[in-house]
Order: C-alpha cells, then sequence, then structure tokens
C-alpha cells in the first residue's frame, strides 16, 4: 500500500479545523491540524507535508508571512488558502504571492477535496517533469503545443495572435490554478507593460473564448474567477 499523502492545516478555528481533519481522513490522508502561524511552521519542516491548507487571520501571525517564509524554499509545496468572505483583497495578494489556490468560507467537503487533487496533481507534474517544460498540454479536445506555436481544438487549427497565445500557454502550463490578473498581464506584456490594465487582458480574452467557441455562460477551457483572474480548466 502506498504511503498516505500529508496535509498540513493551519487553522485557528477549531471547529473549522476538525470539520476539515475529518474530511481528510475520511479520504485517506493524513491530516495535521496546527492552530497557530509558529505550530505550522515547525510542524510544516518536522513533516514535510505534500499540501498545506492555510488560514490567514491567525492569532499569532499573519499567513501572508507564513506564505513568504515558504516561497524562500528551494522546494515548493502547494499552498491552499482558506479565506473569509470578507478578505478578497487578501485572497488575491496569496494568489500572487504564490498560493495555488484558495476556498472561501464556508466550503463543503466536496469543493475542498477537488482542490485539493487538482493541486497536488499539478505538484505531481512538476516533480515528474523536474523543470523541464513541456512541449504539449492536452485540456480535453484543446491541445497546446508549445514547440510548434500552435493550438488545436480537435482536429482544426485556431490562429492566434502573438498575445493570445502566450495568454493560452500560461493557462495551459498551469491549468487548473488561477492565475491572477496582475500574474497574466506580467508575463505578457512584461513588468511594467500591462500592469493593473485588465481591460486590454479582457479584450484578448474576449477574442480567445470566440475562436475557441466558448459559451460565455458555460466555459469549457477557461473559468474567470471574478475579481480574481482566470483559470484553465482541468477536469
Ligand atoms: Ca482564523
Amino acid at each position: 500500500m502506498s504511503e498516505k499523502q500529508t496535509i498540513l492545516v493551519i487553522e485557528d478555528d477549531r471547529s473549522i479545523s476538525n470539520f476539515i481533519c475529518r474530511a481528510l481522513a475520511a479520504n485517506d490522508y493524513k491530516a495535521i491540524p496546527a492552530f497557530r502561524g509558529k505550530e505550522g511552521l515547525s510542524l510544516f519542516f518536522s513533516h514535510s507535508p505534500d499540501l498545506i491548507l492555510l488560514d490567514l487571520g491567525l492569532p499569532d501571525m499573519d499567513g501572508m508571512d507564513i506564505l513568504a517564509q515558504l516561497q524562500e524554499l528551494p522546494q515548493s509545496v502547494p499552498v491552499i488558502i482558506i479565506s473569509a468572505r470578507d478578505r478578497e483583497n487578501e485572497k488575491v495578494k496569496a494568489l500572487d504571492m504564490g498560493a495555488d489556490d484558495y476556498v472561501v468560507k464556508p466550503f463543503g467537503v466536496s469543493e475542498l477535496l477537488a482542490r485539493i487533487r487538482s493541486a497536488l496533481r499539478r505538484s505531481d507534474r512538476l516533480k515528474l517533469s523536474q523543470g523541464i517544460q513541456r512541449d504539449v498540454y492536452q485540456i480535453k479536445d484543446l491541445t497546446v503545443d508549445l514547440s510548434k506555436h500552435q493550438v488545436l481544438l480537435g482536429d482544426e487549427e485556431i490562429h492566434f495572435t502573438q498575445n493570445e497565445f502566450k495568454i493560452i500557454e500560461l493557462l495551459a502550463i498551469h491549468a487548473g490554478k488561477v492565475l491572477t490578473y496582475d500574474f497574466i498581464l506580467k508575463h505578457v506584456w512584461g513588468p511594467y507593460g500591462g500592469s493593473g490594465n485588465n481591460q486590454i487582458l479582457r479584450v484578448n480574452m474576449a477574442n480567445i473564448r470566440r475562436k475557441l467557441k466558448e459559451n460565455p455562460s458555460d466555459p469549457k477551457y477557461i473559468h474567470t474567477e471574478l475579481g480574481i483572474g482566470y483559470r484553465m480548466l482541468d477536469d
């Protein structure tokens, strides 16, 4: 039998922590609860978990500081933010600082488990490729071939402008993960080119969706995370 995957749960609200840890244990994960930030960090270093669930509002330190410390480590561990509904801005900041994803309280078990599976899959993919970037990404019937600079929808080649292609490329490499507006703008238009200019991104995204024949109310490939960014749907 393979070893259970370990998930560190840094959350000071005991009822939420119990709820999460029970759900994880019932789904064959090993859950380690931490109720304070410093405790969370020391458990992280002693247990090397496969994933971290992180509440940003902790009694002894800011969850952002934990994220910052994790960012400095050579080996990255996926972090899913547990966010309070009234702290939307923090969510974006946390994603920009390298968090993988977020769930908003109150959340259901199935949503939490889906986010965990998706983040662990991405992390496995990264470990397997060990930094070697793949050339071809397959998302449902969409094929993004980076070396040929080609996008196929089924067998049909779809033509994109250079910036549209860069956006699709970025979303495909990070399929399943929310990418913030700023992250995409910086990667496509450079550090100064597009920062804060969400309009330029919206226009490009509208063109991409039209070419992919996306139904805006029921997207198959690219999901809009309102006020945050975009996510390529990976399952
Ligand atoms: Ca809290």
